[in-house]
């Protein structure tokens, strides 16, 4: 059997992770896990059962109960057995995904999900501890970053294109700030970059310019194409 690949990327919200994963993955037969998706899943059901996001043992039942589901093409998520792909991605949810992210026991849940779900699997799993707590062995770990400004924009115009009109900017980015903010200052897996990381700065780059680098550090790290097999 040819062997497993885990190409892992974090980095803070709207640096392009998802596009850019769901694109690798795509290009290399290989399944694409958002990992922040799981976080909103369980913060869309938390908030829907009146759960507060400091009811830590809740949260954390929650996270152990939640029967989460990911389709990559088209994009669909599924929590117990509802499609919430469009509910997760209020603003509301973003910053709750960040709130019950904090909390010990809500992590430990999910991340045995998402190590199960790449046990039989070839992997591009996005998030902000996948290099660092989920998978520290992956072969391949990109930190992807952009200017805040950048992300800001980004953000702006895909919500504007899913929910028209665009959202103003300033707000975008200061939301966006406020859960870097707390992604990166709290004590469970907090958003920072594994030591044997590639950091990549998105901001100047198309999305194809961005997949082919780390395609070609994908096929440095793994020797031969054979390897590249699900
Ligand atoms: O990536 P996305 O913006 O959808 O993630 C939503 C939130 O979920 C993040 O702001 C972060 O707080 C949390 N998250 C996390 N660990 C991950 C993925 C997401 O803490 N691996």
């Amino acid at each position: 059997m040819s062997r497993r690949i885990v190409v892992a990327i974090d980095g803070p919200g709207g640096a392009g992770k998802s596009t850019v994963a769901r694109g690798l993955a795509g290009r290399l037969g290989f399944l694409y896990i958002d990992t922040g998706a799981m976080y909103r899943a369980v913060a869309l059901w938390a908030r829907r059962q009146g759960i507060g996001w400091d009811n830590v043992q809740a949260l954390e039942e929650m996270a152990k109960a939640a029967d989460i589901a990911l389709e990559s093409n088209p994009p669909k998520v599924t929590l117990n057995g509802e499609d919430v792909t469009a509910a997760i991605r209020e603003p509301e949810i973003s910053q709750g995904a960040s709130k019950v992210s904090a909390v010990g026991g809500v992590r430990r849940a999910l991340v045995e999900k998402q190590r199960e779900m790449a046990r039989s699997f070839s992997v591009v799993m996005e998030g902000r501890d996948i290099g660092t707590v989920v998978f520290p062995g992956a072969e391949v770990k990109i930190f992807l970053d952009a200017e805040p400004d950048v992300r800001a924009r980004r953000r702006v115009k895909e919500l504007g294109e899913k929910t028209p009109p665009p959202p103003p900017e300033e707000r975008v980015l200061a939301e966006l700030e406020e859960r870097d903010r707390r992604d990166r200052g709290r004590t469970e897996s907090p958003l920072l970059q594994a030591p044997d990381a590639v950091y990549l700065d998105s901001s100047g780059l198309t999305v194809d310019q961005v997949e082919e680098a780390i395609l070609r550090l994908i096929r440095e790290r793994t020797s031969n194409g054979k390897e590249l097999q699900r």
